[in-house]
This record gives structure tokens, sequence and C-alpha cells, in this order.
């Protein structure tokens, strides 16, 4: 005897919907602020970009160019920052680092 067995057929599971979750990776840097009064001349954020941030005559931070380093680093180096003295905004200006 051959009895063939159909098999049901195994229904495929749903995609899940893919999350449009902004990476902050990737996140185009609308404007950078360093917040002077937090600033206390660490420079870890010179170290990790030093195309944009420099340290002025008072051992502040400073942006010297805000398209010096790749947003990679720059979010790299804001998020070294022992006090969060750096902001990063995105183009419609809502806030990236740090986390509200
Ligand atoms: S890492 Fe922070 S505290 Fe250090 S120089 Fe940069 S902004 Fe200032």
């Amino acid at each position: 005897m051959d009895d063939q067995q159909t098999n049901p057929t195994t229904p495929q599971p749903e995609t899940p919907p893919t999350s449009e979750q902004p990476n902050k990776a990737t996140q185009k840097i609308g404007k950078i602020v360093v917040d002077r009064e937090l600033c206390i001349g660490a420079a870890s954020c010179i170290a990790l970009a030093a195309s944009t941030f420099e340290l002025d005559s008072e051992n502040k931070a400073v942006v010297k160019n805000p398209q010096g380093d790749s947003t990679e680093d720059v979010l790299a180096a804001a998020v070294s920052c022992p006090t969060n003295a750096i902001f990063l905004y995105d183009q419609e200006g809502n806030q990236i680092h740090p986390p509200k």
C-alpha cells in the first residue's frame, strides 16, 4: 500500500513589520551644541572627533567644524563626554543626544 499522506500546508509565518526606529548612528546631525557650563575640558570629544571639536583659550570645547567628522564619530564623541556637555540635534531640531 502506498498511502500518500497529504501534508497540510504549513502556514508561512508572517513577516514581522520592520521597525522604523531611527538609528542614532545614521541620523543626520543638524546642530551640535557644547554647554560651556558643563564642559570640564576633559577633551575626550576631541580625541574622538578632532576635526569637529577643539578647546578654546578657557579650556572649553567649541565646535570648529560641524561637518568635520562622520556622524558616528561625532556621536561617539558626545557619548564619551563625562558631563554630557555635548548636545546633538537632528535636522528637525529634535535632540539626539543626550537621551531625554
Ligand atoms: S568631552 Fe565634554 S567635558 Fe570634555 S572637552 Fe569635550 S565637551 Fe568638554
